[in-house]
């Protein structure tokens, strides 16, 4: 067989998706020995023109890891969608915007202007913002325009599969990569187009914590209590997102005695993680049930203790939650590019 060719792009993220790949080992030599890398900025010296110049198709596959920020790359994702066969939305950035998708509590403007003018820089006193094209004496300097909004993968091209994870564990990328070399190499069939490389449970169905406690009084952070090991977070008043939060992880952070922040996403039945938190948490709370003998007031009380609610219930879904964004009116005379 001849060998394919495989891709991995970085967007908007933080490199670790990168180091994902990395991490599956030795298992890395099965791959090399049925694929060539046509491009990998972390790993390979390839150029985008090299892309450019590959037939449709050409690529066999592509892991896109990063969300979609900025137009360069919003360009390498169509770039890459039209020369590969098949597409995979790599990590939770990719998926659901991830943790850069907080941004989308803010706007462009406003970040530059935090950024460039209000923060103190030793190599920039005067506060310049760069520019999408700067004239200098050597020609046009040009960067990508960063985006209002941070976009999914899924909202710029068709993608084929989402394999979730911040970053992916090396269990899920190896189950990926032998179902890929297995197609190629026996022709067993590939998973259904659209399919999530994970598990269809919750976090919580994974976790072996007990779970006993039918309602709870106040919340806590998880440095403000000395946390039972053995018992489910919720239980105990740390807010610990399991319940809305696909499995497949291994309850990593559970095991490290630290609630989840929901990083595999939302499973395919929930339509919106936060929101799916957020009525899990007001039924601990007796809030839905009692809801007629509680006061507004003590409902606020009882809500007001969740700290930073944006960054509890949607920390890497913002742009796929129903909300997206934050609308903020642009101050007048705001450059647009
Ligand atoms: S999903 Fe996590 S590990 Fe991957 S790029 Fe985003 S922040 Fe980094
Ligand atoms: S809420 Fe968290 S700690 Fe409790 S069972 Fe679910 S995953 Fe485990
Ligand atoms: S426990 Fe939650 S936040 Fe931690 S790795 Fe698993 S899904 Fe992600």
């Amino acid at each position: 067989m001849d060998k394919i060719k495989i891709a991995m792009y970085w967007g908007a993220g933080c490199g670790g998706c990168d180091v994902a790949l990395l991490d599956i080992d030795e298992k890395i030599l099965g791959v090399a020995s049925i694929a060539d890398i046509a491009f990998w900025p972390l790993a390979v010296d390839a150029k985008l023109k090299d892309v450019e110049a590959m037939p449709d198709g050409a690529i066999t596959l592509t892991l896109y890891n990063g969300a979609v920020r900025n137009s360069e790359n919003e360009h390498v994702a169509k770039l890459l969608r039209k020369k590969s066969k098949l597409l995979v939305s790599f990590g939770s950035c990719a998926c659901f915007g991830g943790v850069p998708g907080l941004a989308n509590v803010t706007n462009r403007e406003e970040i530059m202007d935090y950024v460039y003018k209000q923060t103190f820089s030793s190599v920039n006193e005067e506060g310049t913002i760069p520019l999408h094209i700067a004239k200098m004496p050597e020609g046009n300097l040009e960067l990508p325009i960063l985006y209002d909004t941070v976009l999914m993968l899924e909202d710029v091209v068709d993608v084929d599969y989402f394999m979730p994870g911040c970053p992916p564990t090396v269990d899920q990328i190896n189950q990926f990569l032998g179902i890929v070399t297995n197609h190629l190499t026996t022709g067993s069939p590939l998973p259904p187009k659209g399919a999530v490389i994970a598990s269809d449970k919750t976090l919580c169905d994974e976790c072996g914590r007990k779970k006993q406690v039918k309602s709870i009084e106040r919340i806590y952070l998880p440095f403000e209590i000395d946390i039972d090991p053995t018992k489910c977070m919720l239980e105990q008043g740390v807010i610990c997102i399991g319940p809305a939060t696909r499995a497949g992880c291994g309850a990593k952070c559970l095991n490290g005695n630290q609630p989840c922040r929901g990083c595999m996403g939302p499973t395919a039945a929930v339509m919106d993680q936060g929101g799916s938190m957020l009525s899990a948490l007001a039924s601990i709370f007796k809030v839905s049930d009692r809801e007629s003998q509680l006061s507004e007031d003590e409902i606020l009380t009882l809500m007001s203790q969740v700290k930073d609610p944006l960054g509890t219930f949607y920390a890497f879904t913002m742009p796929k939650s129903i909300i997206k964004r934050k609308i903020k009116e642009r101050k007048k005379g705001a450059v647009k590019q």
